[in-house]
């Protein structure tokens, strides 16, 4: 991953490359330290990548080291998972594995030195004293009695905390540097404490423990390192650091610390405390869960460690902190799989078709890669009398826009016939469960005589081939964008379909592990409880970013519309329950809206009413579950001043794009006053959307060259900047600019 001359080099790299041109070291030498107390997350990849990627790109070389100095959290198990993080991601430790409890010795002896020197001591006042003398920010700090005791009294006392003399915080060592320091870190820290407790790799023979400030840089010193990057909260523990290495005399060829901004993604919680929270109350299935941000769980699911890389290193490397969108993971493993993987089909929720013309069976030659890519495969695909399709692929009453199988509209099965539907059965509670079809048989794909006019095609399976299969569908960990932890779990998060179908070839053939099932996802043969008997795939992820048009939906949900009695949700009437159905399948409504909608009989009927002057399900939904609900809990619909058929007009100027969403939020308060029509006060007020780039370019150029800092930023890496700058560009417009084609010149114009 070498970076081409002509590509910005990040600071960590700058930094790296003119060390090596002025002979302060003749090769970089970085490391990856982690402590073993839980599983890496996709923060350590970021860190991997950045140590490991650093070490190859200047043909150096990075450590791997296990820096467990803290004798009360740290596992073997964990020394595994990281190691098999670093390996399946592709890099190379060169030799051993590193341990700072491997340097327990030489730390000793260093202390040692700094209590000879005057520069350390033993303090026995209590863990509350210490707190207390320390100062604030703005106040000095108090030097503790015990400061004044003597080398040979602080030798003795150190010995014997190390022999296990004393209880846990009896005593410590702490440096003698400067209580009164503005950096409240100079303020005598702390090199070491008493722990009573055995250790995973040295067992008893320790009874203290270096602090990482003392250990952390020695080690670093010890193995040669000559770049210690690290997380931005280590900043003002450089300067501990720098004191330790330079007291110490340690200071030719001696390493230096930077620092860059940690990785966060929203929807993501990423410290591994409360991770093992997870784990440990059973809120998910051990650390390879699917659903966590652990390499562990990435892999499992089936997420590459191509596109892991290609993500880390498209975040980029920067000096602040940001939040990065689970979209852009979600995108590069998407990215990756997209021309690589064979195309099949499944079916989750099957619905028997049974084609009365058809006899027999036959073999449909279908390329797994029906798509551009110069990957060439293809597998045996049989075709019977009896197949099933996707529950939702039929429907009776359909919607304006659905193009898929009806009893008036025919539909394509995918590599092969048309077929058109003749009779709907049901069950005796009205169900569908099965639907008589006829097919034409000169109109098979890629010979295709037929006059039949379709406007969809649809994934099938051969009743009598199909290998049933189980699915597990994963949605967000976290229901909120900044999760704190196990209270705002997803509860839908799993989903397990035990009986899928899906085609034999998978199964038999199995030509790869991953695959596009067509028209629902990537997925993933499930490495650890796959069977020929039972075969498992998980959902990698989806074909398109739904997850963002969900949440708009759902934002619009009014709070107090919920019907709860002590935390019970009232059931639905069967009417009611009618309504929810087809509005959460035909209409694909959020299941919140749609319970908004379903469960008030003013607002379905509102919506009902919008809906037959306009097929825009989702965003009429939008409006009336929130600006229109807002309105009918006071009134009656015939005390509206506005009628179903003007916000029906409102919301198609949004779908034409003649106005943005947030400009018919404006237009719908003026019709509530004034009563007037839409289009009207979109005219009068001169509302109409600015989508031209000739007129928002100068003003985005005008942004830019207001802010310079932010244009550094973004260009250093920090790409949540680009929702600063679009913002300020739609206010300049007064919320007129289209956001999208906004989006799409700001991103192109910082480039
Ligand atoms: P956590 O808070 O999740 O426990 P940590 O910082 O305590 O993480 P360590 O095992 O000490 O985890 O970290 C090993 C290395 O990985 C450190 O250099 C640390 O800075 C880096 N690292 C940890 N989390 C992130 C992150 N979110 N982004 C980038 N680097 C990270
Ligand atoms: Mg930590």
């Amino acid at each position: 991953m070498q970076k081409s001359s002509n590509e910005s080099k990040d600071f960590l790299r700058s930094i790296v490359e003119e060390d090596l041109k002025s002979g302060k070291y003749n090769e970089v030498h970085t490391r990856f330290p982690p402590e073993p107390n839980g599983f890496p997350h996709i923060g350590h990849a970021k860190s991997i990548c950045i140590n490991f990627g650093i070490a190859n790109d200047y043909n150096g070389h990075c450590n791997l080291r296990m820096d467990d100095t803290n004798p009360t959290t740290e596992d073997t198990q964990y020394v595994e998972a990281l190691k098999d993080a670093v390996e399946w991601l592709g890099f190379d430790w060169e030799g051993n594995v590193r341990y700072t409890s491997d340097k327990f010795n030489e730390l000793y002896n260093y202390a040692i030195e700094l209590i000879k020197m005057g520069k350390a001591y033993v303090d026995s006042a209590s863990e509350e004293e210490i707190r207390e003398n320390r100062g604030t920010v703005t106040e000095a700090g108090k030097r503790s009695k015990y400061a004044e005791r003597s080398v040979e009294e602080n030798l003795d006392l150190f010995e014997r905390m190390k022999k296990g003399e004393f209880r846990d915080g009896e005593h410590i060592l702490r440096a003698k540097i400067d209580m009164s320091a503005n950096n409240m870190q100079m303020r005598d820290p702390l090199l070491y404490r008493i722990r009573n407790v055995e250790h995973y790799r040295t067992g008893d023979a320790w009874h203290i423990y270096p602090m990482y400030d003392f250990a952390h840089c020695l080690t670093d010193y010890m193995e040669g390192i000559t770049h210690s990057l690290c997380t931005l909260e280590f900043e003002n523990n450089r300067a501990i650091y720098d004191w330790v290495l330079e007291t110490l005399g340690l200071a030719e060829k001696r390493p230096y610390q930077y620092e860059f901004a940690r990785l966060g993604i929203n929807y993501t919680v990423m410290s591994k405390r409360k991770l093992l929270e997870l784990v440990n109350k059973g809120k998910v299935n051990g650390w390879d869960d699917p659903r966590l941000p652990t390499i562990a769980g990435y892999k499992r699911r089936g997420y590459t460690a191509d596109s892991i890389l290609n993500f880390c290193d498209g975040i980029g490397i920067a000096k602040a902190n940001s939040m990065v969108d689970v979209a852009q993971l979600e995108f590069s493993i998407r990215d990756d799989l997209n021309t690589k993987v064979p195309r099949v089909m499944c079916v989750l929720d099957p619905l028997k078709v049974t084609i009365t013309n058809y006899e027999g069976s036959e073999e449909i030659d279908a390329s797994y890669y029906p798509h551009d890519v110069p990957k060439e495969g293809s597998r045996a695909l049989p075709f019977s009398k009896e197949i099933y399709i996707e529950r939702d692929d039929f429907m009776e009453n359909p919607p304006k826009g659905y193009f898929r199988l009806t009893p008036e509209q025919s539909v394509r099965l995918r590599h092969a016939y048309i077929i058109t539907c003749k009779e709907v059965i049901k069950d005796a509670d009205g169900k569908i469960i099965e639907i008589k079809a006829e097919y034409h048989s000169n109109s098979k794909s890629g010979e295709d005589t037929s006059e039949i006019k379709v406007k969809s095609a649809i994934q099938w399976v051969s009743a009598e081939h199909a290998k049933p299969v189980e699915v597990r569908l994963y949605d967000r960990l976290f229901k909120d964008e900044a999760p704190e932890g196990v209270e705002d779990i997803n509860p839908d998060s799993l989903q397990v379909i035990k009986d899928a179908l899906i085609e034999p070839a998978v199964i038999t053939d199995k030509p790869d592990e991953r695959f596009q099932f067509e028209r629902q996802g990537y997925f993933y043969a499930d490495p650890v409880d796959y069977t020929d008997e039972n075969p498992v795939f998980n959902k990698i992820v989806g074909l398109k970013d739904s997850w963002g048009k969900k949440k708009k939906v759902a934002k619009a949900k009014p709070e107090t519309k919920k019907v709860q009695i002590d935390g019970e949700v009232v059931a639905m009437s069967e009417a009611e329950q009618v309504l929810f159905d087809k509005y959460t399948t035909e209409f694909k409504l959020n299941s919140e809206v749609a319970n908004t909608l379903a469960r008030d009989s003013k607002l379905s009927s509102f919506y009902e009413d919008a809906l037959s002057e306009l097929n825009s399900p989702v965003a009429l939904a939008n409006m009336v579950s929130n600006e229109v609900a807002r309105e009918l809990k006071e009134k009656e619909v015939n005390e509206l001043k506005f009628s179903a058929k003007q916000i029906a007009e409102l919301i198609k100027m949004v779908d034409d794009a003649t106005i943005s969403n947030k400009i018919a939020k404006q237009v719908f308060e003026e019709m509530l006053t004034s009563g007037d029509n839409p289009r009207k006060i979109v005219e009068a007020k001169g509302l109409v959307q600015i989508s031209d780039p000739a007129v928002i370019t100068p003003i985005i150029d005008e942004i830019i060259a207001k802010n310079p800092d932010n244009v550094e930023k973004f260009r250093a890496g920090n790409t949540k900047l680009l929702g600063f700058f679009v913002g300020q560009v739609l206010k300049a417009t007064k919320g007129k600019g289209n956001p999208q084609v906004v989006n799409e010149l700001v991103a192109e114009k910082l480039k």
